[in-house]
């Protein structure tokens, strides 16, 4: 990783606790690479006998982590997963996605959830795969249409369903009477799952 003055986010927060480790940054935590922060750097590398270019790469991380001074554990730790937009009751509404297998993604709340229930399922010998989770406006209205006509599953109407609130998701289940379904009916309200739509016995919505 290579951060320099401008640079923002999670491999800056690293670096600043790193340089506060090493006695030579005393401002915040922030993930924001300012002049306190390029300061520090070029007094690091000083000392270090790196080239002082107040660039921290990959010399200048290796020379952080071999100090031997770990980072304090009480640094503000960077939010989980990606911000976007999604919707609820029609409205745009910003928040974390975080993945949860096949690509699929759901509010990272609900994602931690999700992967908590998947473990648990896969230790009982049950396959939870997400076939649908957040989705976008632009994925709703294509399987809005395909619903309309008549070839695709009950899609709720563009802005209003759950999974735009990145809260839904579709697990491959193979019916009620599957293990998984099974499984599921058993298991998921612990982590805040229920079947919410009568005849898909593979939409999930979490409720916390
Ligand atoms: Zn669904």
């Amino acid at each position: 990783m290579t951060v320099r003055l401008g640079s923002r986010g999670a491999e800056v927060r690293t670096l600043q606790a790193e340089l506060k480790a090493a006695g030579v940054l005393s401002g915040k935590v922030d993930g924001i690479f300012g002049r306190q922060t390029l300061a520090a750097v070029k007094k690091f590398q000083a000392k270090n006998r790196l080239v002082q270019d107040g660039v921290a790469g990959p010399r200048t991380f290796a020379k952080l982590r071999a100090d031997g001074k770990a980072p304090a554990s009480n640094v503000s730790k960077a939010p989980v997963g990606t911000l976007t937009t999604g919707y609820v009751n029609g409205r745009a509404k910003s928040f974390r996605v975080a993945s949860i297998g096949n690509g699929k993604k759901l509010r990272a709340d609900a994602a931690a959830q999700f992967n908590k229930m998947k473990a648990a399922a896969r230790r009982a010998g049950v396959s939870l795969s997400p076939n649908s989770g957040f989705r976008t406006m632009a994925e709703q209205k294509r399987l809005y249409a395909l619903y309309k006509a008549g070839r695709g599953n009950l899609a709720a109407k563009p802005g209003y369903s759950n999974h735009q609130g990145g809260v839904s998701v579709d697990i491959q289940t193979g019916g009620y009477s599957s293990k998984t379904y099974k499984w599921l009916a058993k298991n998921a309200r612990q982590y805040g799952f229920v079947n919410d739509v009568r005849g898909e016995p593979w939409h999930w919505t979490y409720k916390r």
